[in-house]
């Protein structure tokens, strides 16, 4: 019946989570606590669904011919997948004998002796480097930037197909030096294939109040299409593809 794994929920077709059409699963469980996260259900394992890899197999192939019409294939994004990289690995490799393009989209906050199995059998990273700048990023995430750019520098050591997230939240992360230094980081990197820069949202507000968190972005706004435009054209100076 193969590894069991704890999920959220899953979305059939997918549009922003990589490449074309989607088979999207969103595991439960998170080391960070990102002051803008649209999934805080996601935040902890308890209250998930144990869905086995056998199950979603039997899903996934339902899609297969979707994936080949739009050059999609599923994605697994969470919460951090990367808590359990057993299930991650086998739905991965079980994708891959039936030529599924595989999407991973994490935070990079891990051992990366835990990763390296997934990765051997992930097609794409779509990796989440929420800022720059140390001390912004430990408050956004709760956490400490290292694990993230050690992730970063092994995924261009093995030529690791990735696109880099980073959610441009105004007053927060959009300081010229946090933007700057991120594309200084990532512009000699010959693995990234783009830069998404993603304008914070509120669309997950409603999930923090029904789960009694303490949501302190409440007077925080979208950023204007001007400081979309900026930051977009800081990656850009730096010869990097941003889409
Ligand atoms: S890494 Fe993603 S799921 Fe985890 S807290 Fe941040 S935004 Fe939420």
């Amino acid at each position: 019946m193969g590894t069991i794994g704890i999920i959220h929920s899953i979305e059939t077709c997918g549009t922003v989570d990589g490449p074309g059409i989607r088979f999207v699963i969103f595991t439960k469980g998170c080391p960070l606590r990102c002051l803008y996260c649209h999934n805080p259900d996601c935040r902890h394992i308890e209250g998930g669904k144990s869905t086995s890899v056998d199950e979603l197999i039997l899903e996934i192939k339902k899609y297969q011919s979707y994936f080949k019409y739009s050059g999609g294939g599923v994605t697994v994004t969470g919460g951090e997948p990367l808590m359990q990289p057993e299930f991650v690995q086998e739905i991965f490799q079980r994708c891959r004998e039936l030529e599924i393009h595989t999407a991973l989209d994490t935070s990079g906050y891990v051992n990366l002796n835990v990763a390296k199995p997934v990765l051997e059998y992930t097609d794409l990273v779509l990796l989440d480097i929420k800022s720059f700048d140390p001390k912004i990023y430990k408050k956004v995430t709760n956490v400490s930037i290292e694990p993230t750019l050690n992730f970063a520098r092994y995924l261009n050591e093995i030529n690791k197909p990735t696109w880099i997230r980073f959610v441009l939240v105004p007053d927060l992360t959009d300081p010229v030096n946090n933007v700057t230094g991120l594309a200084e980081f990532i512009e000699d990197f010959n693995n990234v294939e783009k830069v998404e820069v993603l304008p914070f949202h509120k669309m997950g507000e409603y999930k923090w109040e029904q789960l009694g968190y303490d949501y302190q972005l409440k007077t925080t706004e979208p950023p204007s299409n001007e400081l979309l435009e900026q930051t977009i054209n800081i990656f850009k100076s730096h010869n990097l593809v941003v889409g």
